[in-house]
């Protein structure tokens, strides 16, 4: 079943000197359980079709479904992860990964436990307690992604997830959160501007 219905999508920035056509009559759907890259040179509307999906960003035309629905602002059920970690240095992992469960004010016993329960499954059951700089670069993107897992997204947006990492750290890691997404079940929408994460995923080119 369908989850995500992006119908023709078009965005155009108005600036000083003229207009720049970030995207032109963009359509595609994500069903239920897919992860799909979008993969592209840096300029070609990348940053600008997430912004869209997120509802951070009005399109100049077109709509965006999720579940049918229209999205037209930001949305509880869209996890966002960036490309850097942004974890917060003085937060252990295990209050970094509560974060947005926080500001939510669904911090209770049940889902500390899911949390737990996710830290515990994916390597990390001996650095709750340590904070971020304390692990490598792809153990923060690991944690960095359980806590967007934490609030329980329908669909999880990743801006160029591995950039930040050296390239042998970035195969690991890519091979990690495929995994963590595919067990979860979870439904993502990924972009990068690199060719070779292309392998794991299905794959839109803008
Ligand atoms: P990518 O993420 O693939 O690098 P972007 O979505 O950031 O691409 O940008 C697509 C195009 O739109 C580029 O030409 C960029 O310079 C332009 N652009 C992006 N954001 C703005 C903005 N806020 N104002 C004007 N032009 C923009
Ligand atoms: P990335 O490709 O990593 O997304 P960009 O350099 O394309 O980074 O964009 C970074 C930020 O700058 C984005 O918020 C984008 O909207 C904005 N931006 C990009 N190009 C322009 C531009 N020509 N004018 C104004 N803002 C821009």
């Amino acid at each position: 079943t369908k989850l995500v219905e992006i119908k023709n999508i078009s965005k155009i920035y108005h600036t000083l000197d003229g207009e720049t056509r970030a995207l032109d009559n963009i359509s595609f759907d994500v069903n239920k359980g897919e992860i799909v890259t979008i993969v592209g040179p840096s300029g070609c509307g990348k940053s600008t079709i997430l912004s869209i999906i997120s509802g951070l960003m009005k399109p100049s035309s077109g709509e965006v479904f999720i579940n049918g629905k229209k999205i037209e602002k930001p949305n509880k059920t869209i996890g966002y992860m960036f490309q850097s970690d942004h974890l917060f240095q003085w937060r252990t992992i295990m209050d970094n990964v509560l974060i947005g469960l926080e500001i939510q004010n669904k911090k209770n016993e049940e889902n500390i436990k899911r949390v737990t329960r996710l830290l515990d499954t994916y390597g990390l059951e001996d650095f709750k307690h340590h904070f971020p700089n304390q692990l490598s670069g792809g153990m923060r993107q690991r944690v960095a992604l359980i806590r967007t897992l934490a609030i329980e997204p329908e669909l999880l947006l990743l801006d160029e997830p591995f950039s930040a990492l050296d390239y042998q750290s970035r195969l690991a890691v890519s091979n990690d959160i495929s995994g963590i997404l595919k067990r979860e079940q979870k439904t993502a929408i990924m972009v990068t501007h690199d060719i070779a994460e292309e392998r794991w995923f299905k794959v839109l080119l803008l």
